[in-house]
């Protein structure tokens, strides 16, 4: 058996690992158009940034390791110009040489990966514009800043490349200012968790112009204007093109594959294309999400991983298949790090489902262990059905060890309260005896026995204030005092058995405190005593965080210009909003 394989990177290469380890005797080709095989993709920014220092750390394997280990033909630096199904091959350029030829096949395997998206927009072409997707784009972007010394960089696109090239040109000392259309970065996030992530951003003098669209680019004084459509042109001394990727697959609809989104090529569980004997992997497919049934694009270095390992077992007689893509994924956000796993808020109400949210801010490991920091974590469940379906953590340590445990209770299909019984290993330098992932099944379980009551940020604009509800803020007076919603008046939960007559009965009574702790007591002590009680998810820490974002946000799309860099004055505000 003859296998051709296109693309050599992480689809690609593992394929072709798990077909040799399957078949002694199969000729396995692998085409790369690159000079690299088997590269770090995720590890790119981070040469750039001066994090990881040898080049040669970035290549996991060369053609000739591979080879010998293998016996697998790396052909690296040839490019792959034509798919001819009919007769089963492929032609094949030799970069170097400039030698073009044709290859047979018995199977072919297509991992041609994702392209930076280009928009059409005038002077993309230009100098000290980069996009950044292989070794030698990383090089090339290293170079200019070795010889160029830009002192400034703007990042067109807040997504995960976006990010991280944000916080490692910020480490060598560079300003840098991200621009993007949408209002929130990261967008497999909602908007309230994202708010945590642009803190963090500008805590470390990223400047956030959200919310603007992006015109065109003209070289100017030795740099580059990103031209926006409503307001001003930014200047930077270079400027980045990371507004996502669109799946290389020219070849694929050339030879008349099945295409789906953005021009995916569409794949059956066992990776099989619509053409017989032609399989496809990574950023180049369409996969179902598996939380949500739908078509989707998940570009993600597991997925691929996963899916090439797959193609092998099924070339080699065996019945793999793809479980879907969930979307689990991380990044480090300077001193934070930012998880995901299945589909946020936003997400499943446009999918049409009846979601409810809990929002927590447990302590990575015991309080009284020191070390430990605050996460937000915020879980998304169904609510007839209690069917978990997505959580996004903000935070410091431990946050990808909980991302796990959700992405692996979601696979599993554990209903959301469910996870009060996971019984998760506990020490206090690792965690509490109440695991963080305890603690949002205990709040989801209590919502399911009617125990607990919520209200959501998105309520607090709709709060009457005629007085036919109670607004009560159970924090302590000094807190109180640094920053309140506006209307609420302040009990603080120790005195709140003392203070009933305070409250009028009859009237539901919408509680907040800090992190949501205190207040879920004191809606238990209201509810004993006969009152309706509603508890505010998040606490006023998340509350005062989302809307200090909003109105950073808010004003830098209005007038296009950078928003403050520096440390937010003051954690706490007192709205003008009722
Ligand atoms: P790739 O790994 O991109 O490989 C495709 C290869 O095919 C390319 O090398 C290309 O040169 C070659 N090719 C294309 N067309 C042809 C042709 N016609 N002939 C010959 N060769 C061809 N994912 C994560 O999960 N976590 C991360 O932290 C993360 N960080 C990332 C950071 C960066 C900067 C980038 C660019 C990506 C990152 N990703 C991350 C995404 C992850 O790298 C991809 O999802 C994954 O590599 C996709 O695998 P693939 O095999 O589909 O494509």
């Amino acid at each position: 058996m003859k296998v051709v394989i296109v693309g050599g990177v992480a689809g690609g290469a593992t394929a072709a690992a798990r077909l040799r380890r399957l078949d002694e005797q199969a000729e396995i080709i692998v085409f790369e158009r690159s000079g690299y095989i088997s590269y770090a993709n995720c590890g790119l920014p981070y040469y750039i940034g001066g994090v990881i220092t040898d080049p040669e750390e970035l290549t996991l394997q060369t053609p000739e390791n591979f080879f010998s280990r293998f016996r697998v033909a790396m052909k690296v630096r040839h490019e792959v110009t034509g798919l001819h199904p009919e007769r089963k091959t492929v032609s094949v350029k030799n970069l170097e040489t400039g030698e073009e030829f044709e290859e047979s096949y018995d199977k072919l395997i297509l991992s041609p990966g994702a392209k930076p998206t280009q928009p059409k927009l005038p002077g993309t072409g230009i100098g000290r514009l980069f996009t950044l997707r292989t070794v030698e784009d990383t090089l090339r972007i290293k170079e200019h800043i070795n010889q160029h010394h830009p002192k400034s960089a703007i990042l067109a696109g807040g997504g995960f490349i976006g990010l991280e090239l944000a916080e490692n040109l910020r480490e060598l000392g560079m300003e840098v200012t991200i621009v993007q259309r949408p209002k929130q970065l990261m967008n497999p996030f909602d908007a309230d968790m994202a708010a945590m992530i642009h803190g963090e951003m500008r805590r470390h003098g990223v400047r956030l112009v959200l919310g603007q669209t992006v015109e065109g680019f003209e070289e100017k004084d030795g740099g580059v204007d990103v031209l926006l459509k409503d307001n001003a042109p930014l200047h930077g001394d270079m400027v980045v093109l990371a507004i996502g990727v669109t799946p290389d697959t020219a070849l694929a609809r050339e030879a008349g594959l099945e295409l789906g989104i953005k021009g995916s090529i569409v794949v059956n569980d066992r990776m099989e294309t619509s053409v017989p004997g032609i399989y496809a992997a990574g950023d180049a497919v369409q996969v179902t999400h598996s939380v949500t049934g739908e078509d989707a694009l998940l570009s993600l270095a597991g997925p691929a991983n996963k899916q090439g390992r797959i193609i092998a077992d099924n070339i080699c007689g065996g019945d793999s298949r793809y479980a879907g893509s969930q979307g689990s994924s991380v990044i480090k956000v300077f001193d934070m790090t930012a998880a995901v796993t299945g589909i946020n808020e936003a997400h499943g109400r446009k999918a049409g489902l009846d979601v409810d949210t809990v929002i927590l801010s447990p302590m990575s490991h015991a309080g009284y262990y020191p070390g430990g920091r605050v996460m937000t974590m915020k879980v998304v469940f169904e609510k007839e059905t209690y069917r978990l379906l997505g959580a996004q953590i903000v935070g410091y340590e431990g946050v990808d060890k909980r991302i796990d445990v959700l992405a692996t209770a979601i696979h599993a299909g554990l209903k959301a309260t469910e996870l009060k019984d996971l019984d998760l290993a506990y020490a206090p330098p690792y965690s509490s005896a109440k695991d963080p992932v305890n603690m949002a099944g205990f709040m989801i379980d209590n919502i399911a026995e009617g125990i607990l009551k919520q209200w959501h940020l998105e309520d607090v604009d709709a709060l009457p204030c005629d007085g036919s509800v109670t607004l009560l803020d159970a924090r302590t007076a000094g807190e109180y005092a640094q920053g309140h919603i506006q209307g609420f008046c302040n009990i603080p939960v120790d005195e709140l058995r003392e203070r009933l007559a305070e409250i009028e009965k009859g009237k539901p009574v919408y509680v907040i405190c800090q992190s949501g702790l205190r207040s879920y007591i004191a809606c238990r002590i209201l509810e004993g005593h006969g009152f309706e009680a509603y508890n505010f998810s998040g606490g006023f820490r998340f509350y005062d965080a989302v809307r200090n974002d909003r109105r950073l946000v808010e004003s830098a799309a209005a007038c296009g210009m950078d928003i403050p860099v520096r440390p937010l004055p003051g954690k706490a505000f007192i709205a003008s909003e009722s």
